[in-house]
């Protein structure tokens, strides 16, 4: 970004000017107080070479994550443990493919898509040149960005760890090392800030035409890069990264409620099913989430059920409740509190994610406790039902347009950032 140069709210839409910013500053929107961008973003852009180091890093350690036993447990001799991939392919063989693809997926997939596709930029830049695909390719780090759950993960192994220190030794493994190193390489890789890497990019590409920012030049902000494109139709092309441009998420309110209906009809075998089995000489026996959290308080781990309760009771509960709230308001075209509905849906969006720790602890459960002669768990249907609440609302909130929010209050003038 150049001093001066345009920039929308994500979350209200008003547009404001981009201005550098001093160490520890965050540029805040002044209607709506959402961060429009961080100190770093504005200082000296990363140079390709760095770009390179940390990327190449956080790949070699995801490779040792996945290829190494995270954990083993040992129990009277027998001892059992797995990577990450032969934890799905226990699950696949059990029948819960729909469960296997999804931590396939947000664990082992889209990390994968970010940092193979940052590593293959970064490396054009450093060669000084733009890859085949440059922009293509930068919006599938930040979609894969949206999808990764390496953090989320982390924890999820880190309760089931604790959860099986109660029923036999635990080993930790070169895998366990490697996703912790990758939590936090994967927190400096996110400084590569996408808006950063398009200003790269930008110094390779014909200079654009300034932008006037005039009512009559129809400013449309393309979601995907960030630029303002100006005098585009609605339903044209993003001039730097070729997203479809609309003035509004098309549908959004319709798809919100769509999902979200689903996604309630879903909670309620996800909350009545078992989510694991326990199969022991003593017989088979059935959890759900809530008599595994109950299971934690009774067993003198009430900070696991604490942790577990939030994640898969609170969490999902709230997220329905809020984005019923936002989509009725929209819809309605409320007046009401918008600064407080933004805040509510900034929030959604930021734990939609941490739902899906209890999918992660069900999946290395069940992969780690084979000890045929004394124990097995399963996972049960009410997995795979609340699996779905999970993706179904996270798309629903990804297709929710926060800026119908703002729009029966009047746009206000165009305005310069608020810095603190
Ligand atoms: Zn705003
Ligand atoms: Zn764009």
């Amino acid at each position: 970004m150049t001093e001066g140069e345009p920039i929308g709210c994500h979350d209200c839409g008003a547009l404001h000017r981009w201005h550098a910013l001093s160490d520890g500053q965050r540029a805040r929107c002044t209607r709506c107080a959402s961060v429009l961008y961080k100190w770093y973003a504005t200082g000296p852009a990363p140079t390709p070479a760095s770009m390179v180091a940390i990327t190449l890093g956080a790949v070699l350690t995801y490779l040792i994550a996945q290829c190494f036993p995270i954990v083993e447990l040992e129990l009277n001799g027998l001892t059992s443990g797995v990577t990450l991939l032969q934890a799905v392919g226990v699950l696949w063989n059990e029948r819960m493919e729909v469960i296997a693809a999804m931590v396939f997926f947000f664990a082992i997939a889209f990390p994968a898509l970010e940092l193979g596709a940052l590593l293959y930029v970064s490396l054009g830049l450093l060669k000084g040149r733009l890859v085949p695909g440059f922009h293509l390719l930068l919006r599938v780090v930040q979609g894969a960005r949206h999808w990764a759950m390496t953090e989320v993960l982390m924890v999820g192994i880190l309760i089931t760890a604790i959860k099986m220190t109660g029923l036999a030794r635990v080993i930790p493994h070169p895998g366990l090392f490697a996703f912790a190193a990758l939590t936090i390489l994967g927190a400096v890789v996110l400084r590569y800030e996408p808006r950063a890497l398009w200003t790269l990019g930008d110094r390779f590409m014909p200079p654009r035409p300034p932008v006037t920012l005039a009512a009559d030049a129809h400013p449309l902000e393309c979601r995907s890069c960030g630029l303002v494109n100006q005098d585009r139709p609605e339903g044209g092309h993003c001039c730097r990264c070729g997203a479809v441009l609309h003035h509004r998420v098309p549908n959004s309110i319709t798809w919100t409620w769509a999902l979200l209906a689903a996604a309630t009809l879903l909670y309620v075998p996800a909350n009545i099913l078992p989510v694991m089995y326990t199969e022991s000489i003593g017989g088979t026996e059935g959890d759900t989430i809530t008599s595994g959290v109950l299971l934690f308080w009774n067993t003198g781990s009430p900070g696991l059920a604490i942790v577990i309760f939030v994640a898969s009771v609170l969490v999902p509960v709230s997220k329905l409740v809020a984005l019923a709230v936002l989509a009725g308001t929209a819809q309605w075209r409320s007046r009401w509190a918008p600064a407080g509905r933004t805040r509510v849906y900034r929030m959604v969006e930021f734990i939609g994610r941490w739902s899906m720790l209890d999918i992660f602890v069900v999946t290395l459960t069940v992969a780690l406790v084979r000890f045929q002669a004394l124990a097995v768990i399963t996972a049960g249907p009410g997995a795979l039902a609340f699996g779905c609440v999970v993706i179904l609302t996270m798309i629903a909130s990804a297709l929710f347009d926060p800026r119908l929010i703002w729009d029966p209050i009047d746009n206000e003038a165009m305005s310069g950032a608020k810095h603190d």
